[in-house]
C-alpha cells in the first residue's frame, strides 16, 4: 500500500504519493520505489563498468603474502603452487580494478596450469582460494568435454557453470574464475599429430583454446549439449581466469628424457648433476607439456606453470591433524554433536599414514582409512550412554582389519 505523506511527490519522477507504492522520505528530498530501483541498476552497471563492482578498492584487495597464508590455514605445504596461485589471483584482480579509460598499458591476464599427481592438493587449492574470491568461481573436468557433435559437453559448457555460479550475471561472470581440472586428459597421445588426430583430444584443445584467448562465446545457459531452439547467452572471456590442472601421469619421463640430453649436452654443468629424481615435476618446463601432447597454443595460454610435490610421510601426517578443517577435527566435531569427547592416541595416526602408504592411496585414502576405523562407533555410540571414546593403536588396528580392506585397495 501506498505510504501516504500528503503533498509530497518523488523528487527524481514527480509523481505523487499516491501512484507510487512507496515514497521514502530524505532530508529535503524524496525518491519513490521505481525511481529507487531505477538508480540501484545504474549504480550497479556503473561499478561493474569500473571494476569495482568487486566491492573491493585496491588497497582492501588481499595481498599475496595473505591469500598465501589464508591457504596455509587448509592446505598442507605446496608452497610454490600456492605463490603463484597467490600472485595470479592478486594479479588478477588487480586486472579488474584498472581503469581502462585512463590506463594505456592493458594487463594481460596470465591463466595458470598446475601439474601434480593425482590426491595432492590441486582442487584443494582451487576450492580453497574459491572461498577468499568476490567473484563468481567454477570448477569444471575436462574428462566430459568432448568437439561439438560426439557424445559429452560441449566445450561451452564450461562457461554454463561459470554462469550459474554467478546466478547468471554476465557481467559478472565475465570477471570470473575458472579451474579446469584433469586436462592432461584432452591430450593428444603423443608429441606427433599426424598420427593419432584423436576425437577427444586435439579438437577439443582447439575449442579450448577459444576460452583461453579471450573471445565472445555463445552459452547455453542449462549446458550439456547445445540445442537449436536454445537461447545462446554471449559471454567475453577477455577477464576470465583460467587455472588449469592435470596429473600428467608419466611426463616425469619426459622430463627425465629432456634432462638426460642436458647433461650429456653441451649444457651440462653441475646443476643438472644433483637433479632430484624424486621429484622430477619440479623441473617441468612448457616443453614436456608440448611432448605430453598439448598444442603449443594452449601451452602458450597458460604461461603461468607450477607442480604440486608428491605428499611424503610428514605432509600425509600433518594432512589429518593440521589443516583448519582435518580429516580429524571433522570426526572430533561429528561425535562431539552426539556430546562424545573423541580422542586419538598418536601411534594411530602413524598407523593411519603407514596404511596410506601402503595401499598407496595418498591422501585421498586418508580419509577411507578413518571411516574404515570409526565406523562401528559411528554406528553404535550414539544408541548409548558413553560420553566419550579413545581411540587406542589397539581399537585402531582391530577396527581396520575387521574392515573391507581389499576394498579400499580397489578403490585407490
Ligand atoms: P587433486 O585435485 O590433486 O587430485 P585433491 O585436491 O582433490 O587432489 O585432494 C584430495 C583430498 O586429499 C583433498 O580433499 C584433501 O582432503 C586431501 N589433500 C590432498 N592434498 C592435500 C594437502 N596438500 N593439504 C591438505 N589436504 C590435502
Amino acid at each position: 500500500m501506498a505510504k501516504t505523506i500528503s503533498g509530497d511527490c518523488c523528487s527524481f519522477c514527480g509523481r505523487s504519493s499516491r501512484e507510487v507504492n512507496l515514497l521514502i522520505n530524505g532530508i529535503s528530498a524524496r525518491i519513490c520505489d521505481q525511481c529507487a530501483q531505477q538508480a540501484f541498476e545504474i549504480v550497479k552497471e556503473n561499478l561493474a563498468k569500473s571494476g569495482s563492482r568487486l566491492g573491493l578498492k585496491k588497497e582492501e584487495l588481499p595481498k599475496p603474502e595473505e591469500i598465501k597464508a589464508f591457504l596455509d590455514q587448509y592446505v598442507i605445504g605446496q608452497d610454490d603452487a600456492k605463490r603463484y596461485l597467490a600472485v595470479s589471483v592478486y594479479n588478477h584482480y588487480k586486472r579488474l580494478l584498472q581503469d581502462l579509460t585512463k590506463d594505456d598499458v592493458e594487463i594481460e591476464k596470465s591463466n595458470i596450469i598446475m601439474v601434480g599427481a593425482t590426491g595432492t592438493g590441486k582442487t584443494l587449492l582451487a576450492r580453497t582460494i574459491a572461498k577468499l574470491l568476490h567473484v563468481p568461481f567454477a570448477i569444471v573436468d575436462a574428462t566430459v568435454l568432448t568437439e561439438a557433435g560426439y557424445v559429452g559437453e560441449d566445450i561451452e559448457s564450461i562457461l554454463t557453470r561459470l554462469l550459474q555460479a554467478a546466478d547468471y550475471d554476465v557481467e559478472a561472470a565475465q570477471r570470473g574464475i575458472v579451474f579446469i581440472d584433469e586436462i592432461d586428459k584432452i591430450a593428444r597421445k603423443g608429441d606427433n599429430p599426424s598420427i593419432t588426430r584423436d576425437v577427444s583430444g586435439e579438437g577439443v584443445q582447439q575449442g579450448l583454446l577459444k576460452l583461453l584467448e579471450g573471445s565472445i562465446v555463445n552459452v547455453p545457459p542449462q549446458g550439456g549439449r547445445k540445442h537449436p531452439e536454445q537461447k545462446m547467452i554471449p559471454v567475453d572471456t577477455k577477464n576470465i581466469l583460467f587455472i588449469c590442472g592435470g596429473a600428467f601421469d608419466g611426463i616425469e619421463k619426459k622430463i627425465a628424457q629432456r634432462l638426460n640430453t642436458r647433461v650429456v649436452g653441451y649444457a651440462a654443468n653441475v646443476e643438472t648433476a644433483k637433479v632430484d629424481r624424486n621429484n622430477l615435476l619440479k623441473y617441468i618446463t612448457p616443453a614436456d607439456l608440448k611432448a605430453f601432447g598439448l598444442i603449443p597454443e594452449i601451452i602458450g595460454r597458460l604461461p603461468i606453470l607450477t607442480y604440486l610435490n608428491p605428499l611424503d610421510r610428514s605432509a600425509l601426517r600433518n594432512i589429518l591433524t593440521e589443516p583448519k578443517n582435518s580429516i580429524i577435527k571433522q570426526y572430533i566435531k561429528l561425535f562431539e554433536m552426539d556430546g562424545i569427547l573423541l580422542s586419538f592416541d598418536e601411534s594411530v595416526f602413524e598407523f593411519i599414514v603407514d596404511k596410506a602408504l601402503e595401499f598407496k592411496l595418498g591422501a585421498r585414502g586418508l580419509r577411507s582409512i578413518v571411516e574404515a576405523i570409526m565406523m562401528d562407533a559411528m554406528y553404535s555410540l550414539p544408541s548409548t550412554q558413553e560420553k566419550e571414546l579413545r581411540v587406542t593403536l589397539e581399537y585402531a588396528k582391530n577396527q581396520f582389519e575387521k574392515s573391507d580392506v581389499n576394498r579400499l585397495q580397489a578403490g585407490s
